[in-house]
């Protein structure tokens, strides 16, 4: 997949690294969610305590991962980065979190992919900052408990409803990141050409936003391979007309879908009459993971009103007959 909505290689990672805002006045949209923070950070850091445990959730690329270190930068403490699967045994978690100075940030991502032994750890570091080890084993098994510094947990989970429900209730604060809009899209791209020396027109830019999945990560990849683009075929300079053909040879269509999408809906339509059909049966149709078509796929082609989820499966909506110049069956 050209186009992925998760960073593929450590060199992207770099780059990614690179184009992150550091600040929350850089951090462009989500003003709702940046209003709040601002709040509740200067609140935190005059009374000197550790921010409220912060849950983030929303699809891939929209900045999750960034406003945790935002959060961070912005309380003057450091940041430990670990994600759910990776957190194998309760002694992982547990290292991690007596490791922590007063008021520091740990940022799990895939926070929903805990395993229940880890999750049991914990509950009594978020409430009481404590922790509970069992030392020894068999009959001198014997629980220790040890006193943590105040934290904050920054969970990131692009589904919180796969989070158990004692743990969504130990987060303070819930934040739910939202598509960005065409304008936001265009001061990302036009920010993100800046840091890369790629010249860019203010229609290029908007281009790239237009077609970018209401993603930032996406708009950023877009953008480099554009400029790979403009240097080749063209002198540098992104304008619409390049941004238009480079994005055509990625097979990134008006719409912003790419071939998945365009895979995902096209089965619907031609091979189950348009729904309603079962994920398990898209998933076969098109070869792609369940969890991959959930929480990558569907959310912008739901939020921009080409399909739906009902209860009893997915339907195509006329938006999405439209889109491939087909007329919807009167029903
Ligand atoms: P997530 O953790 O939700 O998958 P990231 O925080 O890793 O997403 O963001 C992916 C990339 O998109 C980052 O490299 C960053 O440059 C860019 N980005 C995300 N949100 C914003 C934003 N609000 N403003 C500017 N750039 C952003």
């Amino acid at each position: 997949r050209l186009i992925a909505a998760t960073p593929v290689s450590q060199q992207e990672e770099a780059i990614e690294r690179a184009l992150r805002p550091k600040q929350l006045d850089e951090y462009v949209g989500q003003e709702k969610i940046r209003g709040q923070l601002e709040i509740f950070i200067t609140a935190a850091r005059q009374r000197q305590e550790a921010l409220d445990h912060t849950l983030l959730f929303g699809p891939p690329g929209l900045g999750k991962t960034t406003l945790a270190h935002i959060i961070a930068r912005e309380m003057g403490v450091n940041l430990r980065q670990t994600s759910g699967p990776v957190l194998e045994r309760a002694g992982d978690l547990a290292a991690l979190l007596t490791n922590l100075e007063a008021n520091d940030v740990l940022f799990i991502d895939e926070i929903h992919r805990l395993s229940p032994v880890v999750e049991e750890i914990l509950y009594p570091a978020l409430e009481d900052y404590q922790i509970d080890i069992m030392i020894g084993e068999g009959p001198a098994a014997r629980s220790v408990k040890l006193d943590l510094q105040p934290f904050t947990l920054v969970g990131a989970t692009t589904r919180a409803g796969m989070l158990t429900n004692p743990l969504r209730d130990r987060f303070g604060i819930v934040a739910r990141l939202e598509f960005y809009t065409a304008d936001e899209l265009t001061r990302i791209v036009t920010r993100s050409a800046a840091l890369l020396n790629a010249p860019i027109q203010e229609d290029g830019a908007r281009e790239i936003a237009n077609r970018a999945r209401g993603t930032p990560r996406i708009a950023n990849r877009l953008l480099r391979r554009v400029r790979d683009y403009a240097e080749v075929k063209g002198n540098g300079e992104i304008t619409k007309a390049i941004a238009d053909a480079a994005l055509r040879m990625l097979d990134v269509d008006q719409a912003g879908f790419d071939l998945m999408d365009r895979k995902l809906l096209e089965a619907i339509l031609f091979k189950f009459g348009g729904g309603p059909v079962g994920l398990d049966n898209v998933a076969a149709a098109i070869g792609e993971e369940r969890d991959t078509i959930e929480d990558v796929l569907e959310p912008y082609l739901i939020q921009q009103g080409y399909l739906q989820r009902t209860p009893r499966g997915r339907i195509a909506t006329a938006l999405a007959y439209q889109h491939f110049g087909v007329a919807m069956p009167a029903s």
